[in-house]
């Protein structure tokens, strides 16, 4: 089923970068433009090709701007923070809107990527008053002992399209409350989102210069942010392959670098699993964002004995998910982010047949009537994958699953943990102790049981093992680590030389 609306008549935005506290043309004059995935003839924005220079001006203006910033209290920092959350509140429908047409999430999920936003800033802005240091007692008489959390300087913050807000908001606030000032590089199909935030943090009361946005390019752009020696910590989330280079480059420049990678998720479905539940949880967990989250239920792993009524639920279910314009309150499936990745989705079902896998249901460009202006791809479902296939271990961002079907408790959790990747897994079990076992053995960051493998929430940490990563975590009691440097303080008040270890 399809559904789509008219393109929008809004006039496209034309801006420069955000330096400063003010607008900035590029130093090229080169622009490029922001489109509607869904009807790829309506330009969202225009916005300059960022370069090298353009950083440097960013940098200069962060530094000059973290100053003060670094010296004003946790709470006053705070306070900023939850004004900007109260404010995206208030524009909710404004900005999900804005997503919607930018990048193509159905509204209500958009709705929901600006809620985590919401939610992140009132969370951070509450940790503004926690204690955040420790003291401990000295080995020595009249001496103090404690730890406090210092700010990293100036952070480059590189961020991928599919949260176009909620991302942002995830590192922002934190790198924020820390005390840091921010070069912030988004997602060039996202760019107007990241603006968005920006002056939404401005009209809270964020000083000028402490977060300046450079539009452009990862290649290029996004390069000079990682390689400046201004620049103290890259905070990235993105593609594996990116990461690793991200990754390469930091370490020879030894700076601090949090990467957030790929995925390539399982639900578990075990023989005594309440099978409704797992069906409306693998459609919900597969084809939610178009399959276009780095928690995508990408892959489900089925115990023989339910196989047929799982498969057979789930086909009709997602066969009747109506695919079109996230704008159209009907429609549940929204486009893709771009032609390249719809290519890359529709290759890889090629890459499944060619494998062995069958095709149950999808696996053809939609491109019939209105829907010729966007990039669309129908949800997607294939059979009898065979563990260790190429669509079974490679992550593929579209609205694809495959169906790995199994025997036994133990090949389920083989299965789920046989990728490289680690960020989410589940089960589907009515059994206490298979839960729990999984609990305990599956290898990932996050793991569900009864639920699917996207859902996570602000309070609790996010990020993965293995190749989803590299040890960090965003959000949770730990949101504010990637962010900050412990220094131990250490006053002695004795008057005269005491030698620790030796005095004692
Ligand atoms: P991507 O291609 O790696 O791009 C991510 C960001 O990095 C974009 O802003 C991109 O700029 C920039 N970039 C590209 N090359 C760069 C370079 N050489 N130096 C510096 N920056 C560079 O990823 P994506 O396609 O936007 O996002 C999808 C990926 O993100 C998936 O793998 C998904 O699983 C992952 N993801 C992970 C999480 C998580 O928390 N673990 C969350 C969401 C998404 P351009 O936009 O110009 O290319």
């Amino acid at each position: 089923m399809t559904g789509v609306s008219a393109p929008s008549d809004e006039a496209p935005v034309q801006t420069g970068h955000h330096i400063g506290g003010r607008r900035l043309e590029g130093s090229t004059g080169q622009t490029f433009t922001s489109r509607n995935p869904a009807h790829w003839s309506e330009v969202v924005a225009e916005l300059p090709l960022g370069t090298g220079s353009d950083v440097d001006a960013a940098v200069a203006a962060a530094r000059e701007a973290g100053r003060d910033w670094r010296r004003t209290p946790w709470p006053a920092r705070g306070e900023i923070i939850l004004r900007a959350g109260l404010i995206m509140e208030q524009r909710k429908e404004e900005l999900a809107r804005l997503m919607t047409r930018e990048m193509g999430k159905v509204l209500t999920e958009a709705r929901g990527d600006v809620q985590e936003g919401i939610d992140m800033a009132k969370y951070i802005a509450g940790a503004s008053r926690r204690p955040f240091g420790e003291t401990m007692p000295s080995e020595l008489r009249h001496k103090w002992a404690m730890t406090m959390r210092q700010p990293l300087g100036v952070v480059g913050i590189i961020t991928p399209w599919n949260f176009p807000l909620a991302i942002p908001s995830w590192k922002l606030f934190p790198a924020l409350l820390a005390g840091n000032s921010v070069v912030f590089k988004p997602a060039e199909d996202t760019p107007l989102c990241a603006l968005r935030l920006v002056e939404i943090l401005e009209a809270a009361g964020l000083p000028a210069g402490v977060v300046n946005l450079v539009f452009g390019l990862g290649s290029e752009a996004g390069e000079a942010v990682v390689r400046h020696p201004g620049i103290n910590a890259i905070s990235f989330t993105g593609s594996v392959p990116t990461g690793r280079h991200i990754s390469a480059v930091c370490g020879g420049m030894l700076k601090r670098c949090s990467l957030e990678l790929g995925g390539k998720n399982a639900i578990v479905v075990m023989d005594d699993a309440d099978v409704a539940l797992a069906v409306d949880g693998a459609l919900w967990g597969a084809f939610g964002t178009s399959g276009q989250r780095c928690t995508a239920s990408s892959r489900l792993v089925v115990q023989r004995g339910v196989l047929g009524d799982f498969t057979d639920a789930l086909l009709a279910r997602a066969a009747a998910l109506r695919l079109g314009d996230g704008l159209d309150p009907d429609v549940e499936v929204g486009p893709v982010i771009n032609e390249r990745q719809l290519q890359r989705i529709h290759a890889y079902t090629g890459i499944g047949v060619d494998e062995g896998a069958q095709l149950l249901l999808g696996g053809e460009i939609a491109a019939q009537g209105a829907l010729a202006d966007g990039f669309f791809y129908p949800p997607t479902i294939l059979g009898s994958v065979r563990a260790g296939s190429r669509v079974e271990q490679e992550e593929i961002f579209g609205p694809t699953t495959a169906i790995v079907p199994v025997a036994t408790l133990d090949e389920a959790l083989a299965v789920a943990n046989g990728t490289t990747y680690g960020l989410s897994l589940s089960i589907y079990t009515n059994d206490l102790g298979t839960g729990f076992r999984a609990v305990e053995e599956l290898e990932s960051g996050i793991v569900y049981v009864n639920a699917p493998t996207i859902g996570a929430e602000i309070q609790l940490p996010f990020g993965g093992i293995k190749s989803t990563g590299n040890g960090h975590r965003e959000a949770g009691t730990v949101a504010l680590d990637q962010f900050s440097e412990w220094k131990s303080v250490y006053i002695d008040y004795s008057g005269r030389l005491q030698r620790a270890q030796i005095d004692t």
